[in-house]
Order: structure tokens, then sequence, then C-alpha cells
């Protein structure tokens, strides 16, 4: 096993560049072998995973397997069951001015060595889901997990060269001296999932090799929740998905926006939710995470005096413990309103209408996700059709990103391109146009 991380990183690339163009890594039965091999590594590995995952953000192991170990697998599978029908050919009608014999169609081209960076928050399936969708495409990969998740890093960097093949496959580990060193390589794609500010450095960097980009990155997305609805069933839903690893998803739902009526009644479907799902101590619960260091845990109890806490508030800087939050009467402005929060926190943001709403979130960055809680198919389809983000959940948070027929990616701020399923293959594809006219 060749021991990536003592390598140069331009030695790297220069190994992987002399793989891919021994041709090795374009048939398809290469291609299945590494998702085989990955997918191994997972179903073996997946208790080392697990405790790394727990060591580094305190996640327990059933929300472990479900969000970052067998959601990896069931991706492979997805993507196994399907490669060889998503890579025919695909025909094209010719114009009648080329004549009835000329045919054209394309085909996808593997792009070459590909760098995959990763960020802390779920650092198994941040950093393999996007590896999958580039080895099925026949690519060469670097793997660069997030050095603020160092035992993931470590176990993966252990596991993943000896389960594919390690010519084709290097992971890289360091923090931003190696990241700056491995932006400098000619890369064929990159593909950055984290915070816009590095997502400017990667795309700053990928333009002096013209470089394509796929930045997967954050922002405030928003919960609309309409009157009339079940609160019980919206409480409970926000709460399963804001409280996540700690609140701690780039697809949770970051603040609610709600008439003042439903607020009042919201907010003690909130309490009684948490209460519900992790008990009258949430820092006794296994199923509740922790701020992966002291930099986000100092930055998260600021925001806390944004508003009037409903529920939570309870802190812990020694564990890093912040309970499940929730903030009422929180003004637009509020410090909570500024930035992603990325953390247990959910302010509840007062607006009188549908329309006031769809201005609110007009008015800012362009969310990675929209969140909707409606009886009303009007009102699901003005938010729909009036506002732009990068998915849209109606009824249920963060569940579209499960779909992996849905392209998952966000759009201005939120980031630009997609992945998974079938849309990971187009990402680290070229698209290749043939027309072909017979001569004579
Ligand atoms: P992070 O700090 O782990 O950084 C991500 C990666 O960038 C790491 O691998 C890190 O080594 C590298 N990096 C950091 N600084 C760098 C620099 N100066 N130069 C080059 N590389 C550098 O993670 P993060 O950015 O704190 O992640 C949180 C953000 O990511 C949030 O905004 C969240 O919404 C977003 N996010 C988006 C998605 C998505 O799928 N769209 C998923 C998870 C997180």
């Amino acid at each position: 096993m060749v021991q990536s991380t003592v390598e140069h990183p331009a030695d790297v690339v220069s190994r992987l560049r002399t793989t891919f163009r021994s041709g090795r890594t374009k048939p398809l039965s290469w291609r299945t072998e590494q998702l085989h091999g990955l997918r191994t590594m997972l179903t073996e590995h997946g208790q080392d995973l697990a405790a790394a995952l727990l060591a580094d953000l305190g996640k327990g192991e059933a929300e472990a397997f479900r969000t970052e170990i067998d959601f990896t697998v069931r991706e492979i599978d997805h993507t196994l069951e399907r490669l060889a029908d998503w890579l025919r050919p695909e025909p094209v009608d010719v114009p009648e001015r080329l004549g009835p014999d000329a045919t054209a169609w394309t085909v996808q081209d593997p792009l070459g060595v590909v760098l995959v960076i990763a960020p802390w928050n779920y650092p198994a399936q941040l950093l393999l889901a996007p590896v999958v969708g580039a080895l099925a495409a026949g690519n060469c990969v670097v793997a660069k997990p997030s050095e603020l998740a160092p035992a993931t890093s470590r176990v993966i960097a252990d596991l993943l060269p000896r389960h594919v093949d390690s010519d084709a496959l290097a992971v890289v580990e360091g923090a931003v001296p190696e990241t700056t060193a491995l932006l400098e390589q000619h890369f064929d794609h990159i593909f950055y999932t984290g915070n816009g500010t590095v997502g400017r450095i990667v795309m700053r960097a990928a333009a002096e090799h013209l470089t394509p980009v796929t930045l997967e990155l954050g922002g405030k997305s928003p919960a609309f929740v309409d009157r009339d609805t079940d609160l019980a069933t919206v409480a409970a839903r926000l709460v399963s998905t804001k409280f996540l690893n700690a609140g701690q998803t780039c697809v949770a739902p970051d603040y609610v926006l709600t008439d003042p009526r439903t607020a009042r009644e919201l907010e003690g479907a909130l309490e009684k939710a948490v209460q519900e799902t992790f008990g009258s101590d949430p820092a006794r619960t296994s199923a509740y995470g922790r701020i992966v260091n002291d930099r986000h845990f100092d930055r998260l109890t600021g925001l806390l005096g944004s508003g009037r806490v409903v529920v939570g508030g309870e802190h812990d800087r020694a564990t890093r413990y912040l309970a499940p939050t929730v903030l009422a009467d929180v003004a637009p402005d509020s410090p909570v309103m500024a930035e992603e929060i990325f953390g247990p926190i959910l302010p509840i943001v007062e607006v009188e209408d549908l329309d006031e709403a769809i201005a609110f979130i007009n008015e800012r960055d362009k969310p990675l996700a929209l969140y909707a809680f409606t009886q009303s198919a009007a009102v699901r389809d003005r938010l729909i059709a009036e506002t732009s983000s990068g998915g849209v959940g109606i009824g249920l948070p963060v569940a579209h990103l499960t779909v992996s027929d849905l392209p998952f990616g966000g759009v201005g701020e939120s980031g630009m391109g997609r992945y998974h399923g079938r849309y990971s293959l187009e990402t680290f594809s070229h698209r290749k146009a043939v027309l072909d006219k017979p001569l004579g």
C-alpha cells in the first residue's frame, strides 16, 4: 500500500495521471470493482467508522450508520444497479440537411484526475459519496478529508487505499497548507463541500488551470410554517431534522418563518417535541451530538441572546454540549439571523403572511434548501415558483437529499453544480458529442 500522506501532492497527481492515461479506469468492470471495494470497506469496517464519528462529533452509532455509512452504501447500490444503463451512448436526432445516413450520439468521457475536498460535519458521507460518482465515471481521485474530524480522516486514509485501486485513488490528509498545495496542482475537476469563503479560494485556484468546480456550500435554509397546519407533526419533523448532528447539517432548517399566532402555538409544540425526542436532559442521550470545536461552540453560545429562549439554552464548554434550543421573538437583524447558524439553535421569525415570507426569503442569499409546511397546494406552488433555492422540501426537511434520483446542490451563494445518483456521473464526466457521416 502506498501511503499517500508522505508523497508530495505533485507526485500523487502524477502517479494517478499515469494510471488514468493507461486506460485502466475506463472499462465498466474496473468501475464496478472499485464500487464493490468501497462497499466492502463500509460494510466490514462500519464499526471503525462509527467509532471515529463518535470520537470526532459525539455522533451516536445509529445516526452514524443512518446518515453516513448506510447512506453511502445506498448510493453505491443505486449506482451499481444503473451504471451500465447510464453509460450507454445516447442517440440524438440529426437534421435532414446532413443526409439520411448521418447519425449522432453522446458518450460520457471520464475527466481524468479529480479532487474531492470534504468538510467535518458528515466527514465520511461527504467525502465518500462524491468519490462514488468520481469512480463510477472512470476517474482517478484524490480525496481530502477534513482535518476537523481527525479520527474519521485517519480511518478513511487507512482503509480506502486498501479497498480500491490505490494507484487510482489517494487520500491526502491535512489542513490548510496541505489543501493549498493540492490546489496548486492541475486537476480535471474539483468537488468542494464546505463554506463559501474557502469555496472562493478553491474557485480562484481552479481558474489557474481552467478546472471546472462543483461547490457544495451552505446558507440559511428557511422553513415556512403556514397557518392551520398540524403543529405537533410540524414540530416533530423540525426537531428531528434541525437537531440531527447537533444542528451541524448543511440542509438543516436554519430558521422558521411564520405568522405571530402560529408562532405562539408552535413554541409549545416545539418544546414538547424536543422533550419527546431527547428527554428532559438531552445531555444524557447518546442520540444527541456535540459541537465540533471550541471556536464553533463559542460562536453558537454567542447567538443565544438573539431571542427569548423557549426551550434549551443550557450549555457546557468542557464537553461542547449545547442543548437543542428554540428562540422566539427573533428580530430579522439579530446576530442569529446574520449568518448560517450551523448548530442546534432554531429561531422563529415572524412575518404577517406568505407574501412577506416570500419577500423575506428573496431579499437574502439563495438558500441550499427551502422548507414549507402547508396543507395548501397554492401556497406550495407559490413558494416553489417565486423563490430560488438548491432544493425544496414540502412537509419534511432534509429528506430530499436521500432520494438518489434527485440532484443535490446549491444555487448562488449556496453553491454550483449537483450530484447524487446519475447527477454524480454527469458531474464527473464530459458529455462528448459525436457525429458520424459515412463516406461515399
Ligand atoms: P471545514 O472547515 O472542514 O472545511 C472544508 C474543507 O476545506 C476541509 O477539507 C478543509 O481542510 C478545507 N479548507 C479549509 N480552509 C481552507 C483554505 N484556506 N484553503 C483550502 N482549503 C481549506 O468545513 P466547513 O467549511 O466549516 O463546513 C461547514 C460549511 O459547509 C457550512 O457552511 C455548511 O453549510 C457547508 N456544507 C455544505 C454541504 C453541502 O452539501 N452543500 C454539506 C456540508 C457542509
